[in-house]
Protein backbone atom coordinates (compact mmCIF):
# COMPACT_ATOMS: atom_id res chain seq x y z
CA UNK A 1 0.00 0.00 0.00
CA UNK A 2 1.23 3.37 -0.91
CA UNK A 3 -0.24 6.78 -0.48
CA UNK A 4 0.22 9.60 -3.02
CA UNK A 5 -1.84 13.09 -2.98
CA UNK A 6 -4.05 11.73 -0.27
CA UNK A 7 -4.84 8.42 -2.71
CA UNK A 8 -3.78 4.94 -1.52
CA UNK A 9 -2.54 2.25 -4.16
CA UNK A 10 -2.05 -1.30 -4.07
CA UNK A 11 0.41 -3.24 -5.66
CA UNK A 12 3.87 -4.87 -6.10
CA UNK A 13 6.37 -3.15 -3.46
CA UNK A 14 9.40 -2.45 -4.85
CA UNK A 15 10.71 0.43 -3.37
CA UNK A 16 11.62 -1.18 -0.41
CA UNK A 17 15.13 -1.35 1.13
CA UNK A 18 13.99 -3.83 3.70
CA UNK A 19 16.31 -6.06 1.06
CA UNK A 20 16.43 -9.40 2.62
CA UNK A 21 12.87 -8.74 4.17
CA UNK A 22 13.75 -9.50 7.44
CA UNK A 23 11.73 -6.76 9.01
CA UNK A 24 9.17 -9.04 9.53
CA UNK A 25 11.22 -12.22 9.75
CA UNK A 26 9.20 -14.13 12.46
CA UNK A 27 12.93 -14.33 14.85
CA UNK A 28 13.73 -11.05 14.40
CA UNK A 29 9.84 -9.78 15.31
CA UNK A 30 10.43 -12.19 18.55
CA UNK A 31 13.81 -10.39 19.32
CA UNK A 32 12.09 -7.12 18.92
CA UNK A 33 9.11 -8.34 21.64
CA UNK A 34 11.14 -9.46 23.90
CA UNK A 35 13.69 -6.30 23.77
CA UNK A 36 9.95 -4.24 24.46
CA UNK A 37 9.08 -6.63 27.30
CA UNK A 38 12.63 -6.45 29.06
CA UNK A 39 13.46 -3.29 28.87
CA UNK A 40 10.74 -1.11 27.86
CA UNK A 41 10.63 1.41 24.54
CA UNK A 42 12.50 4.02 25.16
CA UNK A 43 16.64 4.90 25.86
CA UNK A 44 15.38 7.64 27.95
CA UNK A 45 18.85 9.50 26.95
CA UNK A 46 21.87 10.16 25.01
CA UNK A 47 24.48 7.07 24.89
CA UNK A 48 27.22 9.21 26.81
CA UNK A 49 24.08 9.90 29.39
CA UNK A 50 22.55 6.54 30.31
CA UNK A 51 20.83 5.59 27.18
CA UNK A 52 23.26 2.77 26.23
CA UNK A 53 21.42 -0.52 26.64
CA UNK A 54 22.53 -3.72 27.06
CA UNK A 55 21.23 -5.14 23.63
CA UNK A 56 23.39 -1.75 22.28
CA UNK A 57 26.68 -2.88 23.74
CA UNK A 58 26.06 -6.22 22.21
CA UNK A 59 25.40 -4.96 18.82
CA UNK A 60 28.31 -2.70 19.05
CA UNK A 61 30.44 -6.02 20.14
CA UNK A 62 28.65 -7.66 17.22
CA UNK A 63 29.49 -5.05 14.43
CA UNK A 64 32.90 -4.86 15.70
CA UNK A 65 32.77 -8.51 14.66
CA UNK A 66 31.49 -8.71 11.51
CA UNK A 67 33.37 -5.72 10.06
CA UNK A 68 36.81 -6.79 11.91
CA UNK A 69 36.75 -2.93 13.29
CA UNK A 70 37.22 -3.39 17.27
CA UNK A 71 35.70 0.21 17.78
CA UNK A 72 32.09 0.92 16.67
CA UNK A 73 30.65 3.93 17.41
CA UNK A 74 26.16 3.93 17.21
CA UNK A 75 23.99 6.29 15.97
CA UNK A 76 20.29 7.04 15.90
CA UNK A 77 20.19 7.07 12.22
CA UNK A 78 22.61 5.88 9.15
CA UNK A 79 22.41 10.47 8.38
CA UNK A 80 24.26 11.02 11.96
CA UNK A 81 26.79 7.93 11.68
CA UNK A 82 27.75 10.26 8.16
CA UNK A 83 27.29 13.78 9.65
CA UNK A 84 28.16 12.96 12.86
CA UNK A 85 31.50 11.23 11.85
CA UNK A 86 32.90 13.69 9.51
CA UNK A 87 32.16 16.74 11.54
CA UNK A 88 33.58 15.08 14.24
CA UNK A 89 36.47 14.24 12.99
CA UNK A 90 37.33 16.96 10.60
CA UNK A 91 38.68 20.09 11.57
CA UNK A 92 38.36 23.50 9.76
CA UNK A 93 42.12 23.48 8.62
CA UNK A 94 41.69 20.09 7.01
CA UNK A 95 40.27 18.92 3.66
CA UNK A 96 37.22 16.73 2.54
CA UNK A 97 37.79 14.87 -0.37
CA UNK A 98 34.94 13.33 -1.88
CA UNK A 99 33.42 11.15 -4.91
CA UNK A 100 31.41 13.74 -6.16
CA UNK A 101 28.11 11.42 -5.82
CA UNK A 102 28.15 11.24 -1.89
CA UNK A 103 25.53 10.55 0.04
CA UNK A 104 23.85 14.11 1.52
CA UNK A 105 24.77 13.06 4.94
CA UNK A 106 28.50 13.01 3.65
CA UNK A 107 27.97 16.28 2.24
CA UNK A 108 26.43 17.82 4.68
CA UNK A 109 28.71 16.37 7.25
CA UNK A 110 32.19 17.86 5.08
CA UNK A 111 30.10 20.66 4.57
CA UNK A 112 29.99 21.73 8.26
CA UNK A 113 33.08 20.63 9.57
CA UNK A 114 35.29 22.82 7.04
CA UNK A 115 35.46 25.00 3.72
CA UNK A 116 38.08 22.71 2.55
CA UNK A 117 36.26 20.36 0.96
CA UNK A 118 36.38 19.11 -3.13
CA UNK A 119 34.87 16.80 -5.07
CA UNK A 120 36.17 14.15 -7.54
CA UNK A 121 34.25 12.62 -10.55
CA UNK A 122 32.59 9.82 -9.37
CA UNK A 123 34.79 6.66 -9.38
CA UNK A 124 37.56 7.97 -10.61
CA UNK A 125 40.73 6.83 -8.15
CA UNK A 126 43.00 8.82 -10.92
CA UNK A 127 41.64 12.03 -10.10
CA UNK A 128 41.88 11.56 -6.97
CA UNK A 129 45.30 10.47 -6.73
CA UNK A 130 45.65 14.28 -8.49
CA UNK A 131 43.90 15.99 -5.80
CA UNK A 132 45.57 14.36 -3.14
CA UNK A 133 48.73 15.06 -4.70
CA UNK A 134 47.85 18.99 -5.22
CA UNK A 135 46.36 19.32 -1.61
CA UNK A 136 49.74 17.78 -0.26
CA UNK A 137 51.96 20.18 -2.48
CA UNK A 138 50.87 22.50 -0.67
CA UNK A 139 49.27 21.45 2.87
CA UNK A 140 51.52 18.76 4.71
CA UNK A 141 50.28 19.40 7.93
CA UNK A 142 46.81 19.30 8.20
CA UNK A 143 44.26 16.26 8.21
CA UNK A 144 42.87 15.11 4.38
CA UNK A 145 39.59 12.74 4.58
CA UNK A 146 38.60 10.77 1.64
CA UNK A 147 34.71 9.42 1.70
CA UNK A 148 33.47 7.13 -0.84
CA UNK A 149 30.37 4.50 -0.75
CA UNK A 150 30.54 1.05 -1.00
CA UNK A 151 27.51 0.55 -3.43
CA UNK A 152 26.38 3.99 -5.07
CA UNK A 153 22.74 3.47 -4.76
CA UNK A 154 21.50 5.86 -7.58
CA UNK A 155 23.94 4.05 -9.64
CA UNK A 156 24.74 0.72 -8.57
CA UNK A 157 28.16 0.82 -9.04
CA UNK A 158 31.31 0.26 -6.39
CA UNK A 159 34.76 1.95 -6.43
CA UNK A 160 38.27 0.24 -6.49
CA UNK A 161 38.64 0.19 -2.72
CA UNK A 162 42.01 -1.46 -2.17
CA UNK A 163 43.52 1.10 -4.70
CA UNK A 164 41.47 3.92 -2.98
CA UNK A 165 42.89 3.14 0.25
CA UNK A 166 46.57 2.77 -0.80
CA UNK A 167 46.13 5.90 -2.93
CA UNK A 168 44.75 7.38 0.54
CA UNK A 169 47.81 6.09 2.40
CA UNK A 170 50.57 7.05 0.00
CA UNK A 171 49.41 10.87 0.56
CA UNK A 172 48.94 10.63 4.01
CA UNK A 173 45.07 10.45 3.98
CA UNK A 174 42.53 8.68 5.51
CA UNK A 175 39.61 6.81 3.59
CA UNK A 176 36.18 6.74 4.90
CA UNK A 177 33.61 4.72 3.42
CA UNK A 178 29.67 4.49 4.07
CA UNK A 179 28.50 0.97 3.09
CA UNK A 180 24.79 1.89 3.66
CA UNK A 181 23.32 -0.31 1.37
CA UNK A 182 26.01 -3.18 0.21
CA UNK A 183 26.45 -4.01 4.34
CA UNK A 184 24.45 -7.14 4.73
CA UNK A 185 22.73 -7.24 1.64
CA UNK A 186 26.00 -8.19 -0.71
CA UNK A 187 29.55 -9.96 0.03
CA UNK A 188 29.96 -13.57 1.63
CA UNK A 189 28.32 -13.32 5.24
CA UNK A 190 27.06 -10.13 4.35
CA UNK A 191 30.45 -8.40 4.85
CA UNK A 192 29.70 -5.95 1.59
CA UNK A 193 31.58 -4.61 -0.69
CA UNK A 194 34.91 -4.36 1.43
CA UNK A 195 33.79 -8.28 2.32
CA UNK A 196 33.85 -9.58 -1.38
CA UNK A 197 37.40 -7.22 -1.81
CA UNK A 198 39.06 -8.58 0.57
CA UNK A 199 39.25 -5.43 3.00
CA UNK A 200 37.59 -6.44 6.28
CA UNK A 201 39.48 -4.71 9.08
CA UNK A 202 41.65 -2.67 6.16
CA UNK A 203 40.04 0.54 5.46
CA UNK A 204 40.34 3.39 8.52
CA UNK A 205 36.39 4.39 8.97
CA UNK A 206 33.73 2.69 8.30
CA UNK A 207 30.01 4.34 8.45
CA UNK A 208 26.69 2.81 7.82
CA UNK A 209 23.08 2.39 8.46
CA UNK A 210 20.63 -0.05 9.68
CA UNK A 211 17.49 0.86 7.65
CA UNK A 212 18.23 -0.90 4.47
CA UNK A 213 19.30 -4.96 5.29
CA UNK A 214 19.25 -4.68 9.30
CA UNK A 215 15.37 -4.56 9.89
CA UNK A 216 15.39 -0.78 11.64
CA UNK A 217 16.80 2.15 11.63
CA UNK A 218 20.14 3.59 13.45
CA UNK A 219 23.59 3.87 12.29
CA UNK A 220 27.30 3.58 13.36
CA UNK A 221 31.05 4.35 12.79
CA UNK A 222 33.72 1.44 12.90
CA UNK A 223 37.48 2.28 13.61
CA UNK A 224 40.57 0.28 14.15
CA UNK A 225 41.52 3.48 16.49
CA UNK A 226 40.14 3.28 20.04
CA UNK A 227 41.15 7.11 20.40
CA UNK A 228 39.00 7.64 17.02
CA UNK A 229 36.23 5.92 18.78
CA UNK A 230 36.08 8.05 21.83
CA UNK A 231 37.10 11.30 19.65
CA UNK A 232 33.71 10.76 17.45
CA UNK A 233 31.82 10.18 20.94
CA UNK A 234 32.32 12.83 22.45
CA UNK A 235 32.67 15.57 19.29
CA UNK A 236 30.34 13.61 16.93
CA UNK A 237 27.56 15.73 17.77
CA UNK A 238 24.55 13.73 16.64
CA UNK A 239 26.18 10.75 19.71
CA UNK A 240 26.28 12.66 22.44
CA UNK A 241 23.46 15.26 21.73
CA UNK A 242 21.25 13.12 20.76
CA UNK A 243 18.97 9.98 22.07
CA UNK A 244 20.55 6.60 21.86
CA UNK A 245 19.17 3.83 20.02
CA UNK A 246 15.94 2.31 21.29
CA UNK A 247 16.80 -1.25 22.94
CA UNK A 248 14.36 -2.03 20.65
CA UNK A 249 16.20 -0.82 17.36
CA UNK A 250 19.50 -2.31 18.59
CA UNK A 251 17.71 -6.13 19.68
CA UNK A 252 15.84 -6.19 16.27
CA UNK A 253 19.43 -5.57 14.55
CA UNK A 254 21.43 -7.62 16.15
CA UNK A 255 18.97 -10.05 15.32
CA UNK A 256 19.29 -9.36 12.13
CA UNK A 257 23.03 -9.76 12.10
CA UNK A 258 23.04 -12.45 13.00
CA UNK A 259 21.13 -14.19 10.42
CA UNK A 260 22.98 -11.95 7.62
CA UNK A 261 25.53 -14.01 9.03
CA UNK A 262 24.00 -17.26 8.84
CA UNK A 263 23.37 -20.24 5.65
CA UNK A 264 19.97 -18.56 6.19
CA UNK A 265 21.39 -14.92 5.06
CA UNK A 266 23.27 -16.70 2.42
CA UNK A 267 20.17 -18.12 0.79
CA UNK A 268 18.50 -14.63 1.43
CA UNK A 269 21.53 -13.01 -0.43
CA UNK A 270 21.56 -15.47 -3.57
CA UNK A 271 17.41 -14.91 -3.78
CA UNK A 272 18.02 -11.33 -3.96
CA UNK A 273 20.38 -11.52 -6.32
CA UNK A 274 18.67 -13.80 -8.86
CA UNK A 275 15.59 -11.61 -8.94
CA UNK A 276 18.07 -8.73 -9.35
CA UNK A 277 19.59 -10.69 -12.34
CA UNK A 278 16.17 -11.48 -13.85
CA UNK A 279 15.02 -7.91 -13.84
CA UNK A 280 17.99 -6.47 -15.38
CA UNK A 281 17.21 -9.22 -17.84
CA UNK A 282 13.97 -8.42 -18.27
CA UNK A 283 14.65 -4.83 -18.91
CA UNK A 284 17.40 -5.78 -21.73
CA UNK A 285 15.00 -7.71 -23.19
CA UNK A 286 12.69 -5.22 -23.67
CA UNK A 287 15.60 -2.73 -24.92
CA UNK A 288 16.26 -1.40 -21.74
CA UNK A 289 19.77 -1.05 -20.24
CA UNK A 290 19.84 -0.77 -16.55
CA UNK A 291 22.95 1.33 -14.95
CA UNK A 292 25.72 -0.49 -13.09
CA UNK A 293 26.28 -4.03 -11.42
CA UNK A 294 24.14 -6.61 -9.80
CA UNK A 295 22.82 -5.34 -6.61
CA UNK A 296 19.59 -5.13 -4.99
CA UNK A 297 19.33 -1.10 -6.63
CA UNK A 298 18.61 -1.55 -9.97
CA UNK A 299 18.77 1.90 -11.77
CA UNK A 300 15.96 1.59 -14.46
CA UNK A 301 17.75 5.08 -17.05
CA UNK A 302 14.92 7.12 -18.24
CA UNK A 303 16.37 10.75 -18.98
CA UNK A 304 14.17 13.46 -19.80
CA UNK A 305 12.39 14.29 -16.26
CA UNK A 306 8.94 14.96 -18.23
CA UNK A 307 8.47 11.25 -19.41
CA UNK A 308 9.72 10.16 -15.82
CA UNK A 309 7.37 12.01 -13.86
CA UNK A 310 4.43 10.68 -16.63
CA UNK A 311 5.72 7.12 -16.72
CA UNK A 312 5.65 7.22 -12.35
CA UNK A 313 2.42 7.86 -12.42
CA UNK A 314 1.47 5.41 -15.13
CA UNK A 315 3.44 2.96 -13.06
CA UNK A 316 1.64 3.54 -9.66
CA UNK A 317 -1.94 3.80 -11.29
CA UNK A 318 -0.70 0.02 -12.37
CA UNK A 319 0.23 -1.68 -9.56
CA UNK A 320 3.50 -1.07 -9.07
CA UNK A 321 5.71 0.92 -6.76
CA UNK A 322 9.08 2.12 -7.62
CA UNK A 323 10.82 5.28 -6.55
CA UNK A 324 11.36 7.85 -9.42
CA UNK A 325 14.27 9.09 -8.80
CA UNK A 326 14.91 12.98 -9.99
CA UNK A 327 17.11 16.20 -9.37
CA UNK A 328 18.56 17.09 -6.71
CA UNK A 329 18.94 13.68 -6.28
CA UNK A 330 20.44 13.04 -9.43
CA UNK A 331 21.70 15.58 -12.55
CA UNK A 332 18.75 16.97 -14.35
CA UNK A 333 18.44 15.10 -17.46
CA UNK A 334 19.17 11.87 -15.74
CA UNK A 335 16.02 10.97 -13.80
CA UNK A 336 15.37 7.44 -13.61
CA UNK A 337 13.56 4.76 -11.65
CA UNK A 338 15.18 3.07 -8.61
CA UNK A 339 13.57 -0.45 -8.62
CA UNK A 340 14.62 -2.12 -5.31
CA UNK A 341 14.22 -5.59 -4.91
CA UNK A 342 14.09 -8.16 -2.53
CA UNK A 343 14.52 -11.82 -1.41
CA UNK A 344 10.79 -12.22 -1.54
CA UNK A 345 10.07 -11.05 -4.80
CA UNK A 346 8.77 -13.85 -6.62
CA UNK A 347 9.70 -14.55 -10.54
CA UNK A 348 6.71 -13.60 -11.87
CA UNK A 349 6.58 -10.49 -9.82
CA UNK A 350 10.01 -9.07 -11.21
CA UNK A 351 9.02 -9.89 -14.94
CA UNK A 352 5.82 -8.03 -13.85
CA UNK A 353 7.44 -4.95 -12.70
CA UNK A 354 9.90 -5.30 -15.85
CA UNK A 355 6.42 -4.83 -18.13
CA UNK A 356 4.88 -2.19 -16.74
CA UNK A 357 8.13 0.16 -16.09
CA UNK A 358 9.19 -0.29 -19.44
CA UNK A 359 5.55 -0.13 -20.83
CA UNK A 360 5.08 3.08 -19.02
CA UNK A 361 8.43 4.65 -19.83
CA UNK A 362 7.88 3.71 -23.99
CA UNK A 363 4.04 5.15 -23.52
CA UNK A 364 4.93 8.41 -21.99
CA UNK A 365 7.80 8.70 -24.29
CA UNK A 366 5.56 8.67 -27.43
CA UNK A 367 2.76 10.71 -26.16
CA UNK A 368 4.88 13.55 -25.02
CA UNK A 369 6.23 13.14 -28.67
CA UNK A 370 3.11 13.53 -29.82
CA UNK A 371 2.56 16.93 -28.31
CA UNK A 372 2.26 20.12 -30.71
CA UNK A 373 5.95 21.60 -29.37
CA UNK A 374 5.26 24.44 -27.14
CA UNK A 375 6.77 27.73 -27.73
CA UNK A 376 10.57 29.13 -26.43
CA UNK A 377 10.14 31.68 -23.95
CA UNK A 378 11.86 34.25 -26.50
CA UNK A 379 9.06 33.03 -29.27
CA UNK A 380 6.26 33.41 -26.65
CA UNK A 381 5.11 36.99 -26.73
CA UNK A 382 5.26 36.99 -30.46
CA UNK A 383 3.05 34.14 -31.03
CA UNK A 384 0.74 35.19 -28.43
CA UNK A 385 0.40 38.45 -29.92
CA UNK A 386 -0.54 36.31 -33.20
CA UNK A 387 -3.35 34.71 -31.86
CA UNK A 388 -4.94 37.97 -30.47
CA UNK A 389 -4.06 37.24 -26.75
CA UNK A 390 -1.76 40.43 -26.13
N1 LIG B 1 24.18 6.85 3.62
C1 LIG B 1 23.68 6.44 2.44
C2 LIG B 1 24.64 6.07 1.35
C3 LIG B 1 22.30 6.36 2.24
O1 LIG B 1 21.82 5.96 1.06
C4 LIG B 1 21.42 6.71 3.30
C5 LIG B 1 19.92 6.66 3.19
N2 LIG B 1 19.34 6.38 2.07
C6 LIG B 1 21.98 7.14 4.49
C7 LIG B 1 23.34 7.20 4.62
C8 LIG B 1 21.10 7.56 5.63
O2 LIG B 1 20.60 6.46 6.30
P1 LIG B 1 19.33 6.55 7.24
O3 LIG B 1 18.14 6.53 6.36
O4 LIG B 1 19.45 5.35 8.09
O5 LIG B 1 19.42 7.81 8.02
Amino acid sequence: MRCERGISYQGLNFGSQDYLGLSTHPEVVAAGHRAIEQYGLHSAGSAMFGGNTPPALMLEKALAEHLQMPHVVLFSTGWSAGFGAISGLVRPDDHVVMDALSHQSLQQGAAAATQNVSRVPHLNNRAMRRKLQEIRARDTRNGVLVVTEGLFSMDSDVPRLEELQSICHEFNATLLVDVAHDLGALGPRGTGSLGVQGLLGKVDLVVGTFSKTFGSTGGFMATRSPAVRQFVRIMGGPHIFSNALLPLQAAVVLESLRIVRSEEGEALRAKARENSLALRGAFLERGIQCLGEPSNVVPVPVGDPKVARLASKLVLERGVSANLVEYPAVRVRDSRFRVLVMSSHTPEQVRRAAEVISGAIEEAGQWLKAQPARPSRAEAPAQARLQGEL
